[in-house]
């Protein structure tokens, strides 16, 4: 129900991928040739330390930043030469992003919230309704579909969070400390949600986070060594 069509590609190619800051009129490579390959219906878990470059990573990925050197693909899209337009476009239909923080529409219900990115890529109110209402039921939110934000538990609203992220079926999930925000019990409740989901659906999902416990639960592991993407255990 959840589901996309299988892909023979990856989700997400990184391929010797380089990024520069400049701090203090020093240059800062925060990635130096960084590879990374994710599949659909993987999920990864990637830990470093504070600074290593995560953000920057999953920026990337999200077509957020552009890389000074390097491709990443998005399913079979190279996507190093597109326009901000097209960008803008893959981001909404390809890519579903979760924050630490929900960042959902407060003066709307958990249903309209993920209703919204459909009808904005130009879905129908029905489809999206009952796109949105199948999601919710399967995350455990059946019984909150009415309810706005402060209504509901901030487990819960980090479900909807992850529900609006894949309201328009993307192929990949990137989230930025999901669950860092919330106490240990929920934390592993929505993240029990959120590998389910990933599995059933094909999707392929990176997940920065600094839980272990968490992370041994996905099917890799992997930091940042040295401006390099490097597998753990
Ligand atoms: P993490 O998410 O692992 O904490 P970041 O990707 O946020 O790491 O940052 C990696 C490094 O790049 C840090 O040293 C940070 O200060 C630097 N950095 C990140 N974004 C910028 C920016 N826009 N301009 C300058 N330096 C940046």
């Amino acid at each position: 129900m959840i589901g996309m069509e299988q892909a023979p590609h990856p989700a997400l190619e990184l391929q010797d991928v380089v990024r520069c800051y400049r701090q203090a009129g020093e240059a800062l490579e925060v990635l130096r040739g960084a590879d990374l390959t994710l599949w659909p219906g993987q999920s990864v878990a990637l830990i470093a330390p504070s600074g290593a470059g995560k953000s920057t990573l999953l920026h990337l990925a999200g077509l957020l930043e552009r890389p000074d050197a390097g491709e990443i693909w998005v399913g079979e899209s190279q996507t190093a030469h597109l326009g901000d337009a097209q960008r803008t476009a893959m981001r909404r239909t390809e890519i579903g992003f979760v924050y630490q923080f929900h960042h959902l529409l407060g003066e709307f219900s958990a249903l309209e919230n993920v209703m919204m990115p459909q009808l904005i890529r130009g879905l129908s109110k029905r489809v999206a309704t009952e796109r949105a209402r199948e999601l919710l039921v399967y995350l455990g939110l059946g019984e909150r579909l009415q309810h706005r934000p402060a209504e509901l538990s901030g487990g819960e609203q980090q479900r909807v969070a992850i529900a609006r992220a894949v309201a328009n079926r993307p192929r990949l999930l990137l989230a930025d400390e999901p669950t860092g925000n919330l106490d240990p019990k929920t934390a592993d409740h929505v993240f029990g949600a959120l590998t389910q989901l990933v599995r059933a659906s094909g999707l392929a999902a990176l997940v920065a986070t600094h839980n272990m416990e968490l992370a041994r639960r996905m099917d890799r592991r992997v930091t940042l060594q040295d401006g390099k993407v490097v597998e753990v255990e």
